[in-house]
C-alpha cells in the first residue's frame, strides 16, 4: 500500500474512532443533566418544568472561608438537630418503613447511605429557620441529577434542592439551591467537592382552613452567605416533571432529607422555631 494510501486510511479510521466515542458520549449525557422540553409550563413563569432552556444561575465565588474544620456554635435557643455526634434526633423511612437512624455518622458529620431511606425528624415543624451544612466528596463522576443528589425537604414536601452543582450540570430549576422543579437558584454560589456548603434557610409553612389553602409556602435561602431567595412563594410541593397542587396537611411536619442513592454528608444542623413578634 502507498504511503497516500496507508495515510487516507489512517484518516479514515481515526474519524470513525471520533465519531463512534462522540455518539457514545452523547448517548452518555442523560436527560435530566441537560432538562425537557415536554414539560407544563409553570405558572406565572415564561418556563416549563425543568426547562432545558431556561438559563443556568450565574456562578458567584462566595468568598468566604470553606476550610474551617469547626462549624462554630448553634444560637443558644436553636433545637439541634445534628451536633456531630449522633442522629439522636432522627429516623429513617423507607417506603413507608420507620425504624431508628441508618445514614452513617462519623467524624463530626453524618453520610447518606444510599437506598436506606429518607432520614426523617422525630420532631415537627412549621415555620422554622434551618441551619444545615453539606458537602459532597472529591472525584464526583456522575451527571445530571445523580450528581450527588439529596434534599431539605421542609414539612416532607418542600424541597430546596442538595446536588454537587460547582462542577455539574443539570436543568436550572433542578441544581443546588433551587426551589426544586419551580425556581432555580437567583446565583450559583456552589462550593466544589471537598468543601462545605452552608444553607441558612426562613421557611415559612403553607396555611390551610380545611381542605382550603389560604397562604402558600415561602422560602428565604442563603447559601454561603449569598441570597438564592428572596421570601420566594413555593408553588406547591416538590415534584419531577409536573405541578403539583398544595393539598391540606398539618401546621407542623417532620424535616425531611432525601434519600436520592447518593452519597452526601452533612452537619451542624440546627433549627429555630419562628415566632412572632413579642412572643414569648
Ligand atoms: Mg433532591
Amino acid at each position: 500500500m502507498s504511503r497516500f494510501r496507508v495515510a487516507i486510511w489512517t484518516l479514515a479510521a481515526a474519524s470513525g474512532v471520533l465519531l463512534g466515542v462522540g455518539l457514545y458520549s452523547q448517548q452518555q449525557v442523560p436527560d435530566h443533566a441537560i432538562g425537557y422540553t415536554d414539560t407544563p409550563v409553570l405558572p406565572g413563569q415564561k418556563w416549563k418544568v425543568h426547562d432545558a432552556a431556561r438559563p443556568k444561575p450565574v456562578k458567584v465565588d462566595p468568598g468566604r472561608p470553606s476550610t474551617a474544620t469547626d462549624p462554630g456554635k448553634p444560637p443558644s435557643d436553636a433545637i439541634v438537630l445534628f451536633d456531630g455526634k449522633n442522629l439522636d434526633a432522627w429516623q429513617s423511612v423507607r417506603r413507608g418503613q420507620v425504624s431508628p437512624a441508618r445514614w452513617k455518622v462519623e467524624n463530626g458529620y453524618f453520610e447518606s447511605v444510599p437506598r436506606s431511606g429518607d432520614l426523617v425528624t422525630k420532631d415537627r415543624f412549621g415555620d422554622c429557620q434551618l441551619h444545615i451544612e453539606y458537602m459532597h466528596t472529591p472525584g464526583q463522576t456522575k451527571l445530571g441529577q445523580d450528581r450527588g443528589n439529596s434534599g431539605v425537604i421542609f414539612m416532607g414536601r418542600y424541597e430546596i434542592q442538595v446536588l454537587e452543582s460547582n462542577e455539574g450540570t443539570t436543568y436550572a430549576d433542578g441544581q443546588a439551591g433551587s426551589i426544586y422543579g419551580q425556581f432555580p437558584p437567583l446565583v450559583n454560589p456552589a462550593r466544589p467537592p471537598g468543601q462545605w456548603n452552608v444553607y441558612d434557610i426562613v421557611f415559612e409553612a403553607p396555611k390551610f382552613e380545611g381542605t382550603k389553602l389560604v397562604k402558600p409556602a415561602f422560602f428565604t435561602v442563603f447559601m454561603n452567605g449569598v441570597v438564592l431567595h428572596n421570601r420566594q412563594e413555593a408553588i406547591g410541593p416538590m415534584a419531577h416533571r409536573v405541578i403539583r397542587q398544595y393539598s391540606a396537611h398539618a401546621p407542623e411536619e417532620p424535616l425531611l432529607l432525601q434519600d436520592h442513592n447518593e452519597v452526601v454528608r452533612f452537619r451542624n444542623v440546627w433549627l429555630r422555631r419562628l415566632k412572632g413578634y413579642d412572643a414569648q
